[in-house]
């Protein structure tokens, strides 16, 4: 019989999950129902911030949290160069410039000495960012302290892109309490913490804020009279005032988001209890993985090793046999900049060393809270004997 493969992340779902669904689907509401609301307070009131707005994916979130803080033409936005291209996408979609700040190598997020060097050739050059959207690498937060410090001296705004990190903790405080940003967004893709098939959310403790994005995520429309320009011609009565979108998420999402949230803090500290394991087991064999500093308390959506290999190749090497015999490893992520896309906009391998040499190393092994222990320890011997396999060959033939 062929092993069933090992993927690198995956959603569990509880027959809970799927009674929150089918009970949605038998209800008068599909869209615009109680549901939502019921999951933006929740995931509110869980991260101790005061506002949240749903939305039908993270990218979307991104995106009119961008326009909520004002991000527009002319305007330059800064995001880490190891993440999933949205991360910067964003900007781009309100005709803002975007720019890399490069990373930290043993933690893999924004480095806030390089976001420091940055902003103060950029003070010179009268383009200082408007935006700073640091993203919480693998679940671990970044230094937000020095990035909040550094937003007072240098005057930007910061969105955490949080995509990886709900049940996350920093300084004991849940990743989303915006006490060092403005607005924390979250993704429920099923690779992520929690899931709502497709999702984001985007957590404020600012209620002017929290109005934008709701009315941003519905077309720009509203039903509050404040608002208007008019009084009511009628019951029927609502006004477009500003150009909005229709990223909303359904009800059928919101209810699987709802009851996914019940299960967080156990996934996470299932999610901990392997990523010690495979610490433990790595250190032993002297191979690393990506640092989570003391103040952290990481959701470890992804558990990353940084390898020595002499060429890229062998990295390479090493992902594709691991998939051959049914892990599916991976790399999180491609530098943004060496996107094509991207390339085109006139970015240098060499401004970014550090997010360079982490492209080198980078593996993603498999970790989510539905591995079996029979798969945990295949992860372990595999993922060892290919490494030890792939160094000695190596050394025997002398790298070009
Ligand atoms: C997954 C992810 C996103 C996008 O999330 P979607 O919900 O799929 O739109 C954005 N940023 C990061 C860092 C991500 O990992």
């Amino acid at each position: 019989m062929k092993n069933k493969v090992i993927p690198y992340g995956k959603q569990s779902i509880s027959q809970d999950d799927i009674d929150a669904v089918v009970n949605v689907l038998k209800s008068d509401w599909l869209t615009q129902g109680p549901k939502v609301p019921a999951f933006e307070h929740a995931t509110a009131n869980y991260c101790g911030a005061k506002f949240a707005c749903a939305t039908n994916s993270a990218t979307s979130a991104l995106h009119i949290a961008c326009l909520a803080l004002g991000v527009g033409e002319g305007d330059t936005v800064w995001t880490s160069p190891i993440s999933f291209v949205a991360s910067a996408n964003c900007a781009l979609y309100c005709g803002a410039k975007v720019d890399f700040v490069d990373i930290d190598l043993e933690t893999g997020n924004m480095s806030p000495l390089a976001l420091e060097q940055k902003l103060l050739e950029a003070e010179k050059t009268n383009s200082l960012p408007k935006v700073v959207i640091p993203v919480h690498l693998a679940g671990q937060s970044c230094d937000m302290q020095a990035i909040a410090n550094l937003a007072k001296k240098y005057n930007f705004k910061i969105i955490e892109d949080a995509s990886h990190a709900i049940g996350a903790k920093y300084h004991n405080k849940p990743v989303g309490c915006c006490d060092y940003s403005d607005i924390t967004v979250f993704s429920f893709h099923p690779v992520k913490i929690i899931t709502s098939a497709e999702g984001g959310m985007a957590v404020s403790n600012s209620e002017e804020i929290d109005n934008k994005l709701k009315r941003l995520r519905s077309h720009g429309i509203t039903n509050n009279p404040d608002e208007m320009t008019e009084p009511s011609h009628g019951p029927w009565y609502y006004q477009q005032i500003e150009l909005g979108f229709n990223y909303r998420m359904t009800e059928l999402q919101a209810a699987l988001g709802l009851s996914q949230l019940n299960q967080l803090d156990n996934f996470v500290k299932v999610r901990n209890l392997i990523a010690k394991q495979f610490d433990v087991f790595f250190t032993e064999q002297s191979m690393q993985s990506l640092l989570v500093t003391e103040e952290c308390y990481s959701s470890y959506h992804l558990y990353i090793l940084r390898l020595e290999f002499s060429n890229q190749a062998l990295q390479a090497m090493m992902i594709k046999q691991l998939r051959a015999q049914g892990i599916q490893a991976h790399l999180h992520y491609i530098p943004i900049f060496l996107q094509p896309f991207y390339q085109q906009l006139g970015f240098a391998k060499s401004t970014f060393p550090n997010a360079m040499k982490y492209y080198s190393q980078a593996i993603t092994i498999p970790l989510h809270p539905a591995l079996t222990e029979q798969e945990i320890s295949t992860v372990k011997s595999t993922v060892k004997s290919l490494y030890q396999q792939l160094s000695s060959s190596s050394k025997s033939t002398p790298s070009q």
